[in-house]
């Protein structure tokens, strides 16, 4: 059985209850990170999970929310002994973009630094990203204004169940068909913004989609009663509908 894990559920901007929107994959022996806008490794440890099980970490687009906890993860890996290389994906700008930032720092006497292994994902339907030791990774693009950004699906290739994570973005065609028949649809509710979803357009999604369970991130402090979107959602979705909160964890 895999897990699914909740590091971060909160907006760009979030309240003391939240890190950014940030999630992790454990696998039988691996842990997939996805995004990074926080301090993933505190939240990897508050759940426990060993921190030289990471095999990768994925990248869904640039936006700092998602990206700027980066640098930090990769200096924690180092000084917890992590020796070998570290693979990162993204769509190709998000992977420039934190290259060039990490690029900064003068990191050549930090004896054993894992090679930092830069991998850039197309935004095309059906996109493979990877097969791992434990999860089939593929990635379709989503609708995030003028921003590239990936939506990630995840397949446990042990027991065979889905997650699929959408990122930011409005309702989009490709993130639907990427969610078909998950066991569990990570999608943002942000809000009505442009570039942005309501939890009653991710609750569409969810439903044109045929997932089992639906999870919402992103979640802003600008919008009052969690509650009640999520009680629309659900009308909506007909299915399961769960408000996510930071380090939860939910089988699949
Ligand atoms: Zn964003």
């Amino acid at each position: 059985m895999a897990e699914l894990l909740l590091l971060g559920t909160g907006a760009a901007l979030t309240d003391g209850s939240r890190e950014p929107t940030m999630l992790a994959l454990r696998g039988a022996s691996s842990t997939i990170v996805i995004d990074c806008g926080g301090n993933a490794v505190r939240q990897l440890q508050r759940l426990s999970v060993p921190l030289d099980s990471i095999e990768r970490v994925i990248l869904t687009h640039e936006h700092q929310d998602h990206t700027s906890g980066f640098p930090l993860l990769v200096e924690m890996l180092w000084l917890a002994g992590r020796r070998e290389p570290l693979p990162i994906h993204g769509p190709a700008r998000a992977i420039d973009i934190m290259r060039r930032v990490w690029g900064q720092w003068d990191t050549s006497d930090w004896e054993g630094l894992p090679e930092l292994q830069w991998h850039a994902v197309p935004l095309e339907e059906g996109a493979r990203i990877v097969t791992g030791a434990d999860f089939e990774l593929t990635a379709a693009p989503g609708r995030h204004g003028q921003t590239p950004v990936i939506g990630v699906r995840a397949r446990d290739v042990h027991g065979g169940g889905v997650v699929v994570y959408g990122s930011d973005g409005s309702p989009s065609l490709e993130i639907q068909a990427l969610a078909r028949g998950a066991d569990i649809l990570v999608h943002e509710a942000t809000g009505l913004y442009p570039v942005h979803s309501s939890a009653e357009q991710a609750a569409e999604v969810a439903r044109a989609a045929g997932v089992k369970r639906l999870i919402l991130v992103h979640l802003s402090p600008l919008e009052n009663d969690l509650a009640e979107q999520q009680a629309a959602a659900a009308r909506i979705f007909g299915g399961p509908v769960f408000l996510g909160e930071d380090l939860e964890r939910f089988e699949f």
